[in-house]
């Protein structure tokens, strides 16, 4: 095991790698460009609304278990609240319908075999039909694989890829759609239900961390943007921050967990994922009326999932491209209508916020997903995590935890 490792990005991928290092009995530095830890995953206080938002809603399943294991190990698992059971209500804007989907408790996908917990007017074939999926490799893509048109398709197949994925589905990586199906849908409801950080992300994934790392003896520096390496033959010799440079010792160990640009002008000629969607959230200040479920499924509209928290209902729209140069208040206006009809709300629009994360996530297709590199580099003290590199998941919590566990064992084992 190394002496001191240096972990550069304090995004979950990054704080996930240096707890687990920390708790191993590693001396841990953390190294992050900004202020505030978190990354792409943060909570701040917003003005506009005068509350504390997050960056975007974020979901995770019952049957992410990295990030369940991450959550547990500094603490705040319980603060990951969702329904008892995997029970997903939906709303299609169009024609007014309303269904839940009833994922139940199972190991086993059983719901698929009751009319009446699965997606209405769709039947076991239709299910059947996904099947593909499950094998297929990274380089097909899913409008390959399976058929995507048809009712199932609409209901559940095409909000549940465009959320994990965040293209849409038919571009996306079928080997990347069917990890998502085998540990979701086909994993049955007991990995589906779904969990939500009520009390903020920072709050229940980020800030906890940071002070566990602290008494652990961690030093975590803010506003400590790594600038360039030194390498010395086969290892990094050198950390440069700008104003300050660290020598890494010969038993020292460097995990490099920044988004896929700077990884690759910190490393020039490290493939990496080039190309990146959007992801739209906004944020209303309003009492969600008492029967709305905490997340709501919306088809047939703008918005596709409606999240319920106290004083706020949120929105998020994936695939975001299209409304990033939107004028704010007419976009806040066209999502504030849907909001209406789902939620089953009036009035004029409240106090709201929209943000706009435009590089949210790498592009879930084969062409980007073939340039996700492994955690291994050509120095050996030198590990990569982030969600971007080749986990297996498009870009998620649960491929971040993986990524920064995966980096620390790879770093424990140096
Ligand atoms: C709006 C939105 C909604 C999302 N919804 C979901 C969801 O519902 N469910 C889900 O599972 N996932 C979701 N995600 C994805 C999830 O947020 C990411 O997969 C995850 O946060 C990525 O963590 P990371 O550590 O890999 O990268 P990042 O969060 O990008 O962290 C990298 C860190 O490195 C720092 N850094 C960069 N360069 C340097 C440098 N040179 N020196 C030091 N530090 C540096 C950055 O400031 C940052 O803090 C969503 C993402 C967004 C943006």
């Amino acid at each position: 095991m190394p002496n001191t490792v240096h972990i550069i990005g304090a995004g979950i991928s990054g704080l996930s790698a240096a707890v687990r290092l920390a708790s191993a009995g590693c001396q841990v530095h953390v190294h992050e460009a900004t202020q505030q830890a978190g990354g792409r995953c943060r909570s701040y206080f917003d003005t506009a609304t005068d509350l504390t938002i997050d960056n975007g809603n974020h979901l995770l399943l019952s049957g992410n278990h990295h990030a369940l294991a991450y959550a547990r190990s500094i603490g705040t698992e319980a603060g990951l609240v969702g329904p008892k059971r995997a029970q997903f209500p939906f709303v299609d804007l169009a024609t007014g319908l309303r269904w839940q989907l009833d994922l139940g408790d199972s190991r086993l996908p059983l719901w698929v075999f009751d009319g009446t917990r699965r997606v209405p007017d769709t039947g076991l074939l239709d299910y059947l039909a996904l099947m593909p999926l499950i094998w297929a490799g990274p380089e097909k893509l899913v409008g390959k694989t399976i058929a995507c048109k048809g009712v199932l398709y609409q209901r559940l197949v095409q909000p549940l890829l465009l959320a994990a994925l965040n293209v849409d589905p038919p571009e996306g990586s079928a080997g990347l759609a069917g990890a998502i199906v085998r540990e979701t849908l086909l994993a049955g409801g007991l990995a589906c239900r779904p969990l939500i950080a009520r009390e903020g992300l920072s709050a229940v994934l980020i800030e906890p961390a940071i002070e566990l790392l602290k008494k652990k003896g961690a030093r975590i520096w803010f506003g400590h943007e790594l600038r360039e390496f030194t390498m010395s033959a086969d290892r990094v010799g050198e950390l440069k921050f700008g104003d300050d440079t660290i020598a890494i010792g010969p038993d020292d160990a460097v995990v490099l967990a920044v988004p896929p640009r700077p990884a690759a002008a910190l490393l020039p000629g490290l493939k990496t994922p080039a190309k990146f969607r959007a992801i739209v959230n906004a944020h209303f200040r309003c009492d969600p009326p008492p029967s709305a479920p905490p997340i709501l499924g919306v088809v047939g509209g703008l918005v596709e999932w409606l999240f319920a928290f106290p004083q706020r209902l949120s929105v998020t729209i994936s695939n975001g491209d299209r409304l990033i140069d939107m004028p704010r208040e007419e976009l806040a206006q066209a999502i504030w209508r849907d909001v209406c009809q789902a939620a089953g709300v009036q009035g004029e629009l409240p106090p709201w916020q929209i943000v706009r994360e435009r590089r949210a996530t790498f592009e879930a297709t084969p062409e980007q997903n073939a340039l996700r590199p492994g955690p291994v580099t050509a120095f050996k003290n030198l590990f990569l995590a982030g969600d971007w590199t080749a986990t297996g998941l498009p870009a998620t919590i649960e491929g971040s935890v993986r990524s920064g566990d995966r980096a620390a064992d790879l770093v424990d084992m140096s």
